[in-house]
């Protein structure tokens, strides 16, 4: 495990839920912001699904939810926010989602690109990794890896553009970690901002996200980090 100091002057997430790249990146996402890079947040899901309880509406949650991802963004510093719409529990890696995440790439030119692990599957024997992740990372890997930088690949969707690194999240293999000390608030409240998706007090979900970011920073020596797996894109 290594610190990573990077600041990219343009950055892209490309996540499933709404509230998924303020858990697992807010931090690193507004320093970057903060730093003046230019960072955009593409958004697969709707967010039609994500309640345990039977009386909510689809589509109303959708709409809150649309909402609060606004506000997130607002608080990371972030210059756009993306939404795909899918809905739910759908999220297919097949050609469209590839030639949108594709367009999305060429039209921002980012250097780094964050977003989820697809091969992390089960966590501690407790947590099956959505769906929804994982078909989101692998059409991020292959939209980046190679089909954004080449041409041939979805000729229509703008001229080509090399994706200098990968960052991913929510991985069995981190290999860095980048230090978020100084943006541990703005990510404490772009999560909390997240509402209808918090199943605890907000002094709760504080003392969660710290704890977290206090165990990742640890192998690195600082107060507060994000950890990653990360692959430069060099051919
Ligand atoms: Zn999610």
């Amino acid at each position: 495990m290594r610190a990573l100091r990077l600041q990219p002057r343009r950055a892209l997430a490309v996540y499933a839920h709404p509230d998924d790249a303020d858990v697992a990146a807010g931090g690193m996402l507004a320093q970057w912001a903060h730093d003046g890079a230019d960072v955009a947040l593409v958004v697969v899901c709707d967010g039609s699904k994500g309640s345990h309880g039977h009386s909510v509406d689809g589509p109303a949650l959708a709409t809150r939810r649309r909402g609060e991802v606004d506000r997130a963004a607002e608080i990371l510093g972030l210059s756009a926010v993306v939404l795909l719409g899918v809905p739910d529990g759908e999220v297919d890696n097949d050609l469209d989602l590839r030639a949108q995440l594709v367009r999305v790439v060429r039209d921002h030119r980012p250097e780094v690109v964050v977003g989820p692990d697809p091969t992390a599957v089960f966590f501690g024997g407790v947590y099956v990794n959505h769906r929804d992740h994982r078909e989101t990372g692998w059409a991020l890997l292959d939209a980046v890896a190679p089909a954004a930088g080449m041409p041939l690949y979805f000729p229509d969707a703008g001229p080509p553009h090399q994706v200098g690194r990968l960052l991913l999240s929510g991985t069995h293999e981190p290999d860095v970690v980048v230090d978020i000390s100084r943006t541990i608030q703005a990510k404490t409240a772009a999560v909390l901002a997240h509402a209808s998706q918090l199943g605890a007090e907000d002094a709760e979900i504080r003392e969660i996200v710290a704890v977290r970011a206090e165990q990742a920073g640890r192998p690195v020596g600082v107060a507060h980090g994000e950890a990653f797996r990360s692959v430069e894109l060099t051919w």
